[in-house]
């Protein structure tokens, strides 16, 4: 679908001048832009909703806790939550730590026991981190496939370890693949465990049930879905669980990012309305460019389930060629990234593909692709043939030629 047609079914199209000016954008991974629509409910909330929402002597501050709320209710929807279970945060990173944080100060006199993905992403690894180096955890690592599947025997075995919290993610930020989260949460429960789900990627995008499925801790972020920046939250299926982190890790809230939390339930609710028609034509336009990609590189290797991934994501390695120069290529052009926003900046090997026992020779030309819901046709066959030259002006540099 094009801009103009996107306009005429009611959806805002975005600023032409500022989308042919710059290269394509395909990382959606690392975030979103913001839906035009969103942008207004936020603009409106900080121009005409300015009261603080933890004020409500007067209708200044009811207001905005209105505004809060109907937001609050929107992000629960789309989660199959509670809204009282719903607290915001900054995000991903910081409703990853409240997790860990509360799992770890409600264990009182004994270390937590927490297995993990060996796939997880950097604010998952770093919040286990912090509490095994100041001596309050200890981590089992859960075995992944070629494909970044879970093994399900290194998953068995973890629940056999007495673990109290086991942290999984809805979908792979790097690879797509789709776990089975419905499934891991009731062997968890069986083994007497919690689990702690990264939806960061996967809201919105694949099934996720806080209630029915009884997920303890959901940690999800505003910008991965068409929402600002700045703004998640952390779901918890329990209001126990709810009223113990305010007593021992948080406190009561400080003043609301009303304009955030309010664009955060906007991108949510419409993400429920439309995310479904989204990703079957978000789907359509990963799969035309894989196309184009092999028939131009029938080198490549497409990483991750293929049968099973996010529906924007297409990770591939070029078998041997520096992703960083294909990458320098399609600078001004298309675009993409090497992997985790965070690992790409640091230029570090993927944790990710070498869990998933890929040779140097893929690691090291792994370029990750994200489509979205603004990318048309047009621009897929014009990253492809911007990816292919790129790639073959690498190879052949290589060669000498
Ligand atoms: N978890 C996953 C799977 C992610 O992809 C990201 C961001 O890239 C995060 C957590 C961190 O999210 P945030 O940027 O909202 O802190």
């Amino acid at each position: 679908m094009n801009r103009v047609e996107l306009a005429e079914r009611g959806r805002p199209a975005r600023d032409d001048r500022v989308a042919s000016a710059r290269p394509i954008y395909m990382d959606h991974h690392a975030t979103t832009p913001v839906d035009p629509r969103v942008a207004d409910v936020v603009l409106d909330a900080m121009v005409n909703v300015f009261g603080n929402a933890n004020s409500v002597d007067h209708t200044h501050g009811e207001a905005a806790l209105e505004l809060v709320e109907r937001a609050t209710a929107e992000v629960a929807g789309l989660i199959g939550s509670d809204a009282a279970g719903v607290r915001f945060t900054s995000g991903s990173t910081e409703s990853i730590r409240l997790a860990v944080g509360h799992a770890i100060a409600t264990r009182r006199n004994r270390v937590l026991r927490i297995a993990a993905t060996t796939v997880e992403h950097q604010a998952v690894l770093d919040a286990i981190r912090i509490g095994v180096r100041s001596g309050l955890a200890e981590v089992i690592w859960i075995e992944v496939d070629a494909e970044a599947n879970l093994r399900a025997e290194s998953l068995q075995a973890a629940l056999s370890e007495n673990v109290d919290l086991v942290c999984v993610m809805g979908a792979n930020n790097e690879v797509g693949t789709i776990y089975p989260v419905e499934q891991i949460a009731r062997d968890v429960h069986l083994a007497g465990a919690k689990v702690l789900v990264d939806g960061t990627q996967a809201v919105g995008r694949a099934d996720l049930r806080v209630l029915d499925w009884d997920l303890d801790y959901l940690a999800f972020s505003s910008h991965k879905i068409y929402g600002p920046k700045g703004v998640g939250a952390l779901a918890v299926s329990s209001d126990a669980v709810h009223s113990e982190i305010t007593e021992h890790v948080l406190g009561h809230d400080g003043t609301l990012n009303v304009p955030g939390i309010a664009g955060f339930g906007e991108a949510c609710r419409l993400m429920r309305v439309e995310g479904a028609g989204d990703e079957r034509r978000i789907r359509a336009c990963r799969d035309r460019l894989e196309t184009h990609l092999l028939r131009g590189l029938p080198d490549i290797v497409v990483n991750g389930n293929r049968g099973n991934r996010l529906a924007h994501n297409l990770h591939l390695s070029a078998p041997g060629i520096p992703n960083d120069a294909v990458i320098a290529r399609l600078r001004n052009k298309v675009a993409v990234s090497t992997g985790a926003a965070c690992s790409s900046g640091a230029q570090t090997p993927s944790h990710v593909l070498r869990a998933m026992g890929l040779s140097e020779n893929m690691q090291e030309g792994a370029i990750r692709i994200g489509l979205g819901k603004y990318t048309t046709q047009d621009e897929v066959d014009r990253a492809a043939a911007e990816i292919v030259a790129a790639v073959r002006g690498v190879a052949g540099s290589m060669r000498g030629v």
